[in-house]
């Protein structure tokens, strides 16, 4: 537990605009127990993110707040809460089927028909957050660090072209299954998703099961106002791929004429035909990390809503390079200082292989990867546990049995945590970088990340 720091949470801190003056690097925001007056519980549901974001640059933890007021943004802060042991506490009947029953003593006894008003709604499923389905193996492009190497597309992008894909009965059960089990969120990506002729048609039916649809493209075709239009009308949130910062340094990396354009005259297309929300990727290369203020130019002309960088995935012996996503973690954090658009690195990075406060800062660390609360359905019919992960969970015809497998639950418990990272203040959130790095590395699931400060010392 820290030791300094301890500010209690209340209304005025909850509506106030900037951390208090003399907050250190290391705080403990905290309900009070016994007869303290509490924030209503509303205004606290409300108010926590936002009052987290005020504390990003701090050693934050959150003590006698349940995990389940944090919402959508549980996954990101579910490492600072500590309310297992608290004091003066009530759980109502529906905390028996919250996933974090064992680890949360409930809510504050002032805020009990509060909790009894909620009722059923308020409990943690275990269930991922999303799927990510791989709908198409083909692309038009052939990227160098393409993740599918890893996996279907084996020895060389090429073979995708002998994945066959799963029939459109195989997309719509699957879309059928995640609505019977409450997972709220379907994502087609690939390969290249627009390459297959039914992907309207299997987006409207994940619509009519209410899921919210999301869209991984390159964007080939979407320069067309029409088509762009058709894909805005159905998805919620397009991520449109980018490789380079001009002609030149995006075909070096796709292998392909004009891609640039491409993607770019989409990304215009489909910001013209209203998209809800659009982000733009890209794979952080030694080439585009050392021309950062150029990617950003063309960005910012996009108008993303948010841009999210990658940690090269070793392929064919490629590792990344640390100077240059140390030098990628300095530039976020100036561009974030300047005010700019929301910038993350969005894969599984180890925080020791720099300063762990600044990757913090900039990292969205490995909580929504590699198995941990989504998983990636492969084009040949089996649940993996990322983009890059060729390992078998299960059968796509039983996605609760692949979330339920072995493997996937080592991932979600920490029992792949290196034993370098037990104690470490990030563990929760970096969970000891990238599993597949580190058994690229050494054959070992449980091994240390190759870039983490325990890797770099084997
Ligand atoms: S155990 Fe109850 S109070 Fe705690 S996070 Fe789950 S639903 Fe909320
Ligand atoms: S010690 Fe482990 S959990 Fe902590 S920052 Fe390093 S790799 Fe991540």
């Amino acid at each position: 537990m820290l030791s300094h720091g301890r500010i209690p949470i209340t209304e005025a801190l909850l509506g106030a605009g900037a951390p208090p003056s003399g907050a250190g690097g290391e705080v403990c925001l905290h309900l009070q127990n016994g007869g303290a007056v509490l924030p209503a519980p509303e205004i606290l549901k409300n108010g926590l993110v936002p009052l987290l974001e005020r504390f990003s640059a701090a050693r934050v933890v959150l003590e006698g707040v349940p995990y389940c007021f944090l919402g959508d943004r549980l996954p990101f802060y579910e490492y600072l809460v500590r309310n297992g042991d608290a004091a003066a506490r009530f759980k109502p009947p529906a905390c028996a089927a919250c996933r974090l029953d064992g680890n949360c003593a409930g809510y504050p006894v002032q805020y009990r028909a509060y909790a009894l008003a909620r009722g059923p709604r308020a409990f943690i499923p275990d269930r991922p957050l999303e799927v990510m389905l791989e709908a198409e193996a083909r692309c038009q492009f052939s990227c160098h660090y393409c993740f599918n190497q890893n996996t279907f597309a084996s020895g060389a992008p090429a073979r995708r072209g002998m994945v066959p894909g799963l029939s459109a009965a195989a997309v719509r059960d699957i879309a059928d299954q995640l609505a019977a089990w409450g997972v709220p969120r379907l994502r087609f990506t690939g390969g290249e998703p627009l390459l297959r002729g039914d992907l309207p048609e299997l987006m409207d039916h994940a619509r009519s099961k209410e899921l919210a649809v999301w869209v991984n493209t390159n964007g080939y075709g979407l320069g067309d106002p029409a088509r762009a239009r058709a894909l805005c009308s159905r998805a919620d949130n397009v991520l449109v791929s980018l490789r380079g910062w001009d002609a030149v340094s995006d075909e070096a990396e796709s292998g392909c004429p004009g891609s640039f354009e491409t993607s770019v005259t989409a990304a215009r297309a489909l910001r013209a035909a209203g998209v809800k929300t659009l982000r733009v990727g890209i794979c952080a290369t030694s080439a585009v990390v050392n021309n950062l203020d150029r990617v950003f130019r063309v960005v910012d002309s996009l108008q993303a809503d948010r841009v999210e960088f990658y940690r090269p995935v070793q392929v064919k012996g490629k590792a990344p390079e640390a100077s240059d996503l140390r030098l990628l973690v300095n530039k976020l954090l100036d561009r974030r200082l300047a005010g700019g658009s929301a910038a993350h690195i969005a894969n599984p990075l180890p925080f020791c292989f720099y300063e762990e406060d600044k990757v913090n800062a900039v990292a969205l660390g490995s909580v929504l990867a590699e198995g941990n609360n989504r998983f990636v359905v492969d084009p040949r019919g089996f649940c993996k546990p990322g983009y890059y992960m060729d390992v078998d969970l299960g059968d796509s015809r039983d996605l609760r049995a692949a979330w339920d497998s072995p493997f996937s639950r080592s991932v979600r418990s920490g029992e792949l945590l290196p034993q370098a990272c037990g104690g470490c203040f990030y563990a929760g959130k970096c969970r000891g970088g990238s599993r597949h790095a580190a058994w690229l590395n050494s054959g070992d699931f449980k091994a240390p990340d190759p870039l983490s400060r325990a890797g770099r010392m084997l």
